[in-house]
């Protein structure tokens, strides 16, 4: 086995070239004699390089002026509940719309905070397919503070790839785990949140991209730490952020920038999406049930015909370096996440391995 592609949801993969830049300064910082790790937010050096990876964040994804970048602890889940502390006001509700788990542990923190008017937005059309009711249908609470949603289900592989249009409600998406896939167009957003551990970087650390005219909002029982405003008042420092995750993400964002940018990743993602789901479509072996329009490109779940070859499939990939391509608990089967890291000789690497073991196993 000579090289090992890992298609874990997250913690998942991180750019090679990324890894071996921070393993050659991993003891030695900047000539400083000591890691990133072991010197102070506080220091000058520090401080430049917080700044310079949310200035690659912000050239990243374009985004406008009058949005903070907040580097947050706390994954995605902090922010299922920063975000309604924040963000709710003197409104009483929020409009969730559901498409799979994520978007529904949104609401199971929410409704903790405000009353939760709760869309499902998916449908199952008479051969099982699975796919997201157009925004147009959604019902919305117009009273609500905003609309939450989950442009891309980690777990169910269900996607929203074009920015729902509620009118002018504060629209919210929890972008975890599509998050720099893909150019986002943020002046459409109150909101957009991602734990960090797919696409960004290492856990812990999440980020917020908040509109400025939502701040000053908090609920006064808001946990400090879970302030936007203070986090904005502070560039993220007003505890000890997650000090090697945030420096980490500068250099997956230097990493993104000299690949062309997020019209170029997209660019990749998508060949090795339709890579991946032109060869399930082409065969009666595996089988994916979300539709076309709705399909992720960033995490492809498929069952086996047979399920019984589950566990033999899972031994061999393994062995033959394609791991972690169990799919969730709650919807068994497989599952291939394959992220910006993700090169397309992986996805071949897959698609090969998949077709060999039909072969062996019809
Ligand atoms: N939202 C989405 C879409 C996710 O995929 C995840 C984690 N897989 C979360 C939220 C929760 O993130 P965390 O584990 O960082 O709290």
């Amino acid at each position: 086995m000579d090289k090992i592609y890992n298609f874990c949801a997250g913690p998942a993969m991180l750019p090679e070239a990324v890894m071996k830049q921070a393993q050659a300064e991993f003891c030695n910082w900047q000539g400083l004699g000591v890691s990133v790790m072991e010197v102070s937010h506080r220091g000058k050096e520090y401080i430049a390089m917080a700044a310079e990876a949310e200035q690659d964040l912000r050239d990243l994804l374009n985004i406008p002026d009058n949005y903070k970048v907040l580097f947050c602890q706390g994954g995605g889940r902090g922010q299922f509940a920063a975000a309604p502390l924040n963000l709710l006001g003197n409104k009483k509700s929020i409009s969730f719309i559901t498409t799979g788990q994520w978007s529904k542990g949104a609401v199971a923190e929410g409704e903790k905070h405000a009353q939760a008017q709760v869309f499902d937005a998916l449908s199952t059309n008479a051969d099982g397919q699975i796919s997201v009711k157009p925004s147009n249908q959604w019902q919305l609470d117009k009273d609500a503070a905003y609309v939450h949603y989950c442009p891309n289900e980690t777990i169910e592989g269900i996607a929203i790839d074009e920015i729902p249009d509620v009118g002018d409600m504060v629209l919210v998406g929890d972008f975890s785990s599509t998050i720099l896939s893909q150019p986002i167009d943020v002046s459409k957003f109150g909101l957009i949140y991602a734990g960090a551990q797919k696409n960004i970087g290492p856990s812990g650390l999440a980020i917020a991209i908040v509109r400025d005219d939502l701040l000053d909002n908090a609920h006064p029982l808001t946990p400090n730490i879970f302030n936007y405003s203070l986090l904005a008042g502070s560039d993220s420092m007003f505890n000890t952020p997650p000090t090697y995750s945030w420096y980490l993400a500068g250099l997956v964002f230097k990493w993104l920038k000299q690949q062309g940018g997020l019209s170029a990743m997209a660019e990749k993602n998508t060949a090795k999406a339709e890579l991946l789901y032109s060869y399930i479509d082409s065969s009666d072996f595996y089988q994916n049930n979300v539709a076309s329009e709705n399909r992720s490109k960033m995490n492809v779940p498929f069952q086996l015909a047979n399920s019984e070859l589950d566990s033999a499939f899972l031994a061999e990939s393994a062995a033959a370096g394609l791991v972690t391509l169990k799919g969730h608990r709650i919807v068994g089967g497989m599952r291939a996440s394959i992220y910006n890291a993700m090169p397309i000789e992986g996805v071949q690497a897959l698609v090969d391995f998949m077709a060999d073991f039909a072969q062996r196993n019809r």
